[in-house]
């Protein structure tokens, strides 16, 4: 009964890897979520707002405390200055956003330009939009981009182009040259941009987060998403937005308002009160405590006998299963669940029909685990 649109898409892997991890009593290093709780203070914020009556339909583009909050945010961190009530629109979870996004934007026939790897719910939206995707492989370990590559693909009926960045599953942070070069490319064909943030904080190595709405001509054309999930370590909250020009977030706005109308009152207040709470040492503490388990996780999986790079971003690790296996990654993939009982994930999910062969060399696992999972995860490999 699926509709041809979202048929081919299947179940999400991220469900079915957690799915197989549950029956196999696996330690679940695929499905990107901590397995710790953030903040208690975050936990207080809400129950206080419920007492406090903030418990009805909010505001349809978002709480007016959530909206200034995201805002001052962008002014304090990017120097950026964006209209809290016009240029920014709460959603459930970067999810919403990016899919009110995209079915706000889209024509039918419209091209959507997308990297490999990408994130799995980038060329489901396009599906459902009616638009095509055009997409180029950024090649493993580096997975660097080749702006003559991605020129070749734009076309008359390109209209979008979605980065993610930091990037999921690579950990590849963009240069600012790599990011001026995509923003010179969508100037020249006025191509929009939509700007997945969500690991905006997630960063190592000295490696700075430059959002590309803040590069000469991008503000215009630009909607960058992101998500308290990642950075309070709170994904079943749900709480994200989408931020730019007064313009494109009227399109968002057009479509999330039949998609859900409002997003969960009492979290928005929570949330509100903890990006002004939660400052430069918390996110301080958060990057160390996740570069030690990057660390961690790298030596491990180097010590296994995994062709390993080193993520400057995001909370995952990449691992080329060739050194241990001739066989496909997804296979690899089920041999560790029921055999060592680790889940990871296959990357193939992340590529398109034709390109999985790439994807086939690699396991994704993910390192926003306790350092106890981290530990027994090393113990049962
Ligand atoms: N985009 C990327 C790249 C992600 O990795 C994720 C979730 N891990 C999301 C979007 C979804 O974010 P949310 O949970 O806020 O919907
Ligand atoms: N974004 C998370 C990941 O990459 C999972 C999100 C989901 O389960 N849909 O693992």
């Amino acid at each position: 009964m699926i509709s041809k649109r979202l048929e081919p898409f299947g179940t999400s892997i991220f469900s079915t890897m957690t799915r197989l991890a549950q029956e196999h009593g696996a330690i679940n290093l695929a499905q990107g979520f901590p397995d710790f709780d953030g903040p208690r203070e975050i936990f207080d914020f809400a129950r206080e707002a419920m007492d406090q009556g903030y418990n009805q339909y909010a505001r349809s583009m978002g709480l007016p405390e959530l909206v200034e909050s995201v805002a001052r945010h962008f002014s304090r961190a990017y120097g950026m200055s964006f209209d809290p009530m016009r240029e920014v629109c709460v959603t459930t979870g970067a999810t919403e956003g990016l899919a009110a996004s995209v079915l706000g934007l889209l024509n039918p026939g419209d091209e959507v330009l997308l990297m490999e790897p990408f994130y799995d719910s980038y060329p489901a939206l396009a599906a459902m939009a009616g638009a095509t995707v055009k997409s180029l492989v950024l090649e493993s370990p580096d997975f660097a981009l080749d702006l003559d590559r991605l020129q070749a693909l734009v076309g008359p009926r390109t209209r979008l182009l979605i980065l993610n960045n930091p990037h999921n599953p690579s950990g590849k942070v963009f240069s600012e040259e790599e990011l001026q070069g995509i923003a010179k490319l969508c100037v020249a064909h006025d191509l929009l941009v939509l700007s997945d943030e969500v690991y905006e904080f997630l960063t190592y190595d000295g490696a700075r987060h430059i959002p590309i709405a803040s590069l000469p001509g991008m503000r215009e054309r630009t909607l960058t998403v992101s998500s308290t999930g990642k950075t309070f370590s709170l994904t079943g909250w749900k709480i994200g937005w989408v931020v730019g020009p007064e313009e494109l977030v009227a399109a968002t706005q057009a479509a999330h308002q039949f998609l859900t109308f409002a997003v969960t009152t009492p979290f928005q207040a929570a949330m509100a009160r903890a990006i002004e709470h939660f400052g430069q040492a918390f996110l301080g503490e958060l990057r160390s405590d996740y570069l030690e388990r990057r660390n961690f996780l790298v030596d491990m999986l180097r010590e296994k006998g995994f062709g390993v790079s080193v993520p400057k971003g995001s909370y995952f690790v990449l691992a080329d299963v060739r050194p241990l296996t001739e066989k496909p990654a997804t296979e690899f993939a089920m041999d560790l669940i029921r055999e060592k009982r680790v889940a990871a994930l296959p990357v193939a999910s992340f590529y398109l029909e034709g390109q999985k062969t790439e994807g086939e060399r690699l396991l994704r696992f993910a390192f926003c685990k306790r350092m106890e999972t981290l530990e027994a995860a090393r113990e049962r490999l």
